[in-house]
């Protein structure tokens, strides 16, 4: 083939790549693009999700949420379709915690940065945060129960054996400011506290922390967190609340009118309340008066 012809054929595929993407995306900016990209990527990720029978699991991330809404996502209702600037703060809260993960690595106190957790009974499938050294640890304190845990993608790797206080276990939140400065003196966001409790009763690692950062400062704070028996059976117990909801196939109580906040950037929004567009809704709630 010729230089000439090699030219000419480089273009064409050229010409031919541009008038696809402006199929694709017709006269949109390219901020509208990359969240329509987003949007559209999620809810085939969804789909895929349901087709291949991914349903009914229950996400330690869920704790604390509105049942209402763990039931419908567990049961496979549609969620309204996610705006792209969300998933790009998702995907932020995700960067945090590679970053992080990264620099305990370089540090020398990263132990794995994921762990798989698995529960038959409370139907759990997932992964925890870091795991790192118990550099807490005091001379005199006695070795706990051994325990053995796995990698999270590839479940005959062991990733720890040993004394369950040797290590510690981590969960990373990136926030806002307005809750970062919310935060309870001295300890952490109780939906956390008890993420961390589900953890401890599925690994058998006793004492963790919650890391927050404040994703508009970059300003961090940790809260120690300890195993404590009763809020895991709260915990327990919750979960095993919904999972009755989902096997009956019934809903719980809304947990939140449609001007909560909860229900504000609630995915099933327009399951529970009358559904109306963003800007309506907008206007609605911005409009309405504060209680006196
Ligand atoms: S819209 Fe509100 S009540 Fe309904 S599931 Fe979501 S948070 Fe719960």
């Amino acid at each position: 083939m010729s230089t000439i012809q090699l030219n000419q054929n480089s273009e064409e595929v050229e010409v031919s790549k541009i008038k696809q993407i402006q199929e694709r995306y017709g006269d949109i900016d390219i901020i509208d693009m990359v969240h329509q990209f987003l949007t559209t990527e999620n809810a085939a990720n969804q789909q895929k999700r349901i087709n291949e029978g991914r349903l009914g699991k229950f996400y330690p991330s869920s704790i604390g949420k509105c049942k209402r809404a763990v039931v419908y996502q567990m049961l496979g209702y549609p969620t309204k379709p996610i705006p792209g600037q969300n998933l790009l703060i998702m995907e932020n809260g995700t960067s945090f915690h590679n970053r992080m993960e990264d620099i305990f690595e370089k540090m020398g106190i990263l132990v794995a940065p994921e762990l798989s957790l698995k529960d038959e009974e409370l139907r759990i499938s997932g992964r925890s945060d870091a795991i790192i050294w118990n550099f807490l640890k005091s001379d005199d304190e006695e070795d706990a129960e051994e325990i053995t845990l796995y990698d999270p993608n590839d479940k005959d790797k062991v990733i720890y054996q040993g004394p369950a206080n040797h290590i510690l276990i981590v969960e990373f939140k990136s926030i806002k400011s307005k809750n970062y400065l919310k935060l309870p003196k001295s300890k952490p966001d109780k939906k956390h506290e008890m993420q961390l409790q589900l953890y401890f009763y599925l690994t058998g690692i006793r004492r963790g922390m919650v890391y927050y950062e404040n994703k508009d400062t970059q300003e961090s704070k940790f809260f120690h967190v300890f195993y404590d028996e009763e809020l895991v059976q709260q915990v327990k117990s919750d979960i095993k609340e919904v999972l009755d909801y989902v096997d009956r196939r019934e809903l719980p109580e809304k947990e939140g009118n449609a001007l909560d906040i909860m229900c504000r950037y609630c995915d099933f929004r327009n399951l529970c309340h009358t559904p109306i567009s963003e800007e309506e809704w907008l206007e609605m709630y911005f409009e309405e008066p504060e209680a006196s």
